[in-house]
Parts: structure tokens; C-alpha cells; sequence
């Protein structure tokens, strides 16, 4: 093992520098040199890169982003892309390369491991915490921490107005940061895909338990974390239905691209780190092909076929609203 290649894609998460550190350093006690590829897959292309070395990463494990850019690259997920790709890190001269990204990024490295020799390893960094075979992603608790910080605020106003409150955070179709951020800012309601099998029966529960609680004057505030793309109304759409519904003021607030920001929590700067050691102890023992991850505090191998959250991890966060006898209506 002499060349190693990193590249962040998909979209950016806090942490990803700390991984980035992590990985170089640990490379380079190895005696392996470390490249970073700028801009993802499209960088991995173009072979626009630059070194990595003790001084490059120095003083990057609590910056937000990620020095190395990233972005989505169409050509990809092109018949021609994966080789390519391919041929580009045959001629950049590496042995192995480090992926940190989400579970589309992932794709990408099995696509180009069916036209490569070398070994790929992923290291699971988005703020959705939507991957399979790791209990959290780097980024994670990050955004549930910036998540908590506004709605906090947003109470603030709520409870001078009296109001209801619809908080959307992001997850992209996975409730992790809905559930964590309502729990720990102590929301009244949480909406999130994993819990509605029936929407307009959700909805009418929904609204029954917030007449209620407006009857009995349980609190002088009502907020709802919704998770985006939870239900086929927007945010807006939702408010005005509960404005009907409940004959009380509604307003909306969208979170957005502000989760993504940020200087990483301490959590995720000592994940990152961890994950970062062990890619690289993964590609010394020639291992290909694997994210690794980390499950009930030990690190976990998993094939990238597997990484996808979808129908498959929905059971740990309904076991965690029960466990916590969080309302599920
Ligand atoms: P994330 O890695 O955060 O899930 P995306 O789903 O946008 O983000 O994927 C990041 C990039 O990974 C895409 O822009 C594309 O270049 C590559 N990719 C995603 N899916 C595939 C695929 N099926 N085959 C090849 N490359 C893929």
C-alpha cells in the first residue's frame, strides 16, 4: 500500500474534515501517501487533487464542510462514468481509496469497483443518519444539536403567542433528526414516514390530540417537528389544515440547508475519528468493498449493497420512540 485517495460526495455533513484528518494521519504513520480528490466523483474524474500531508490537516477537526468539496456528478451514474473513474485512479496511481458520503455515494464505489482493482472503503458521513450498518453517520448529531438551538427559539415565540408551531428539519424520507431534535427540545409532536402507515387517519388523530390538549390547556405552546417529504402536504399545506382544524394561529418554519453548518459537536468530531482509524486499519488488512461503521460501540464492516436505509432501519426508530413512550399520534 504507497497511494491513498479521499474523496466527501454527496451531500456535505460536519465531521467530514475530522474523518478527513483521522485518515491522513493515520495513513501517514503507515508511510502511505494521502491524496484528497476536490469536488467528489466529478474531481475523481477531472484527477484534481492535491496532498495531503500532517500541515494540510492541521487545525481542521472542528471546522464545518468539508475541505475537499463536494458535490453530485451525473456522469456517474452514466454507463461510462464507473470506468472512468476507474481508469482515473489507475492513473492518479493509488492503491485505495477512502469514500465519505452517503449511502448514494456508496453506489458509486461499487459501480467503479466492478471496473477496479484497488480497494474502496466508505466511511458513513451525512447529517440524516439514513444508512444502514451504523448506528449513527458523522454530521448527525451536529444537525440534531442546530436543529434544538432553533427550536428552542422558536418556543420562545410560540409561547408569547400562544401558538402552534410546525418545525420542519431535514432527513430526506428518514425521521433520525425529527425524533432526536423533538425529544430533546421536549416538541409536543413529532411527524415522521416511519410512523404513518395511514395518513389521513394520522392526520385526524393528529388533530384530535392537539384539540384536546388545547382544551385542556396542557401547555401554552404547541410544536410539531415534521421531517420533510413526511406527508404529500408541505409544510404550509399542514398548517393551514391544522388552522381548520384546531381553530388556533399556525406558523411554519423550515430549518433547512442551516443544518448542515456548522462546527461539529464533540460526538461527531470522536466518531469521525474513530471511523477514520478504522478505513484505514480496513484497507491495510486489504479488506474492499466495506463501509465501516459503528454498532453497540464496536466498529462494524458493512458491503455497500447493504448501506441503504430504506425498509430497513425504520424498525430501530419506532423501537426508539417506544422506548422513550414518546406520543406516537
Ligand atoms: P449521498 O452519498 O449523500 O447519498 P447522493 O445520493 O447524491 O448522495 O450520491 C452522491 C453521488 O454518488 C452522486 O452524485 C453520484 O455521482 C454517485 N452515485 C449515486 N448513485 C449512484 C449509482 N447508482 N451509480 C453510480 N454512482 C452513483
Amino acid at each position: 500500500m504507497k497511494r491513498l485517495a479521499i474523496l466527501t460526495s454527496g451531500g456535505d455533513a460536519p465531521g467530514m474534515n475530522a474523518a478527513i484528518r483521522a485518515i491522513t494521519l493515520r495513513a501517514l504513520q503507515e508511510d502511505i501517501e494521502v491524496i484528497g480528490v476536490i469536488g467528489g466523483y466529478n474531481g475523481l474524474l477531472s484527477q484534481e487533487y492535491i496532498q495531503l500531508t500532517n500541515a494540510t490537516v492541521d487545525d481542521i477537526i472542528g471546522l464545518g464542510g468539508t475541505i475537499l468539496k463536494s458535490a453530485r456528478c451525473r456522469q456517474m451514474k452514466e454507463e461510462h462514468g464507473p470506468l472512468l473513474a476507474a481508469k482515473a485512479l489507475d492513473a492518479m496511481d493509488v492503491d485505495a481509496l477512502i469514500v465519505i458520503g452517503g449511502d448514494g455515494s456508496f453506489r458509486g464505489c461499487s459501480a467503479i469497483l466492478n471496473h477496479w482493482q484497488g480497494n474502496i472503503i466508505g466511511v458513513p458521513g451525512t447529517i440524516d443518519n439514513d444508512i444502514n450498518g451504523t448506528d449513527q453517520t458523522i454530521g448527525f448529531w451536529t444537525a440534531v444539536d442546530t436543529a434544538v438551538e432553533c427550536i428552542d427559539k422558536i418556543r420562545d415565540t410560540a409561547n408569547a403567542f400562544e401558538r402552534l408551531f410546525i418545525v420542519e428539519v431535514m432527513g430526506r424520507d428518514c425521521g433520525f433528526i425529527a425524533v432526536e431534535s423533538a425529544v430533546a427540545s421536549g416538541a409536543e409532536h413529532i411527524i415522521c414516514k416511519e410512523i404513518i402507515s395511514n395518513e389521513s387517519e394520522f392526520l385526524e388523530n393528529l388533530v384530535q390530540g392537539l384539540n384536546s390538549a388545547i382544551t385542556a390547556h396542557r401547555t401554552t405552546s404547541y410544536v410539531i417537528v415534521v421531517a420533510e417529504n413526511s406527508l404529500s402536504k408541505t409544510a404550509q399545506e399542514l398548517s393551514h389544515y391544522l388552522e381548520q382544524h384546531t381553530n388556533t394561529d399556525c406558523k411554519v418554519a423550515i430549518l433547512g440547508y442551516l443544518q448542515r453548518g456548522g462546527s461539529p459537536v464533540a460526538s461527531d468530531r470522536v466518531l469521525a475519528t474513530k471511523l477514520g482509524v478504522a478505513a484505514i486499519n480496513t484497507v491495510l488488512s486489504r479488506n474492499s468493498g466495506v463501509m465501516v461503521g459503528t454498532e453497540h460501540d464496536q466498529i462494524s464492516y458493512t458491503p455497500f449493497s447493504q448501506t441503504s436505509y430504506k425498509n430497513t432501519s425504520n424498525q430501530a426508530l419506532i423501537r426508539r420512540l417506544n422506548d422513550l413512550n414518546f406520543n406516537l399520534s
